[in-house]
C-alpha cells in the first residue's frame, strides 16, 4: 500500500473517532470536561487494543457504543476509574 493511500485511510479513522465522540455527547461523562478524551470501557471487553490495527479498534468502539458499554471520559477520570474489573474499583459503579 502507498504512503498517500495510509495517510488516506488514517484520516478517515481520525475522523470515524471524531464523530464518535461528538455522537458521545462530545464531553467527559463524569466530570464534563471535553479535553483529552478517551473511550472508556463500562464492561471488560475480550479484546485488546494494543494487539488490534487501529481500523479494527475504531469498529470495536463503534460496536461497544452501540451496544452501550462505551463511555466517553477525559484521561484523568479514565485512569481514575480504571479496568472494568480492577479489583479496589469493583462494585464502584454498580
Ligand atoms: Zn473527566
Amino acid at each position: 500500500m502507498c504512503d498517500k493511500a495510509k495517510r488516506s485511510i488514517k484520516a478517515g479513522l481520525r475522523n470515524r473517532r471524531a464523530i464518535l465522540v461528538i455522537a458521545m455527547g462530545g464531553e467527559c461523562e463524569f466530570c464534563g470536561s471535553a479535553n483529552r478524551l478517551e473511550f472508556h470501557h463500562t464492561e471488560p471487553r475480550k479484546w485488546v487494543a494494543a494487539k488490534v490495527n487501529q481500523s479494527t479498534r475504531q469498529k470495536m468502539y463503534e460496536k461497544e457504543f452501540l451496544s452501550g458499554k462505551l463511555a466517553l471520559a477525559c484521561s484523568d477520570c479514565n485512569k481514575r476509574l480504571g479496568k472494568p474489573v480492577s479489583d479496589n474499583t469493583k462494585g464502584k459503579r454498580q
